[in-house]
Order: structure tokens, then sequence, then C-alpha cells
């Protein structure tokens, strides 16, 4: 890779849901992400229910639960 071909191209943390961070290589710096491979299913080998975005929350404000 030559210098300044990527210059926004870093190791940046990013943080989990489950609380977990390990480095990464982005152009964002700081991410976060609502699973990584030590919460996921597949990794865990468990069964874990994922509310992505908030959608059982939408769904029980629409209801009036
Ligand atoms: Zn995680």
């Amino acid at each position: 890779m030559k210098a300044g071909v990527h210059p926004n191209y870093h190791v940046t943390n990013v943080t989990c849901a489950c609380g977990n961070t390990f480095e990464s290589g982005s152009i964002k710096q700081n991410l976060r992400v609502e699973i990584c491979s030590n919460c996921h299913p597949f990794f865990t080998g468990k069964q874990k229910f994922i509310d992505a975005g908030g959608r059982v929350d939408k769904f029980k404000k629409k209801y009036g639960i």
C-alpha cells in the first residue's frame, strides 16, 4: 500500500453493544456496532434475541403495550 493513497484509513476502536471493544481498520473513528464476534450467536453457540434498530420498541408503542 502506497503512503498517501489511503490517507483516511487507520486503526480505530470498535465498540459493540455487548460492551466488547476491539481494534479494526476503518476510515471512521470510534465505530459502534450491535454485534461482534464476541456476542454473535454463531460464535457463542447460543441463540440470542437481537433487537436491531429498536423495532420491538416501535411495535410496543404502536400497540400501546
Ligand atoms: Zn458484541
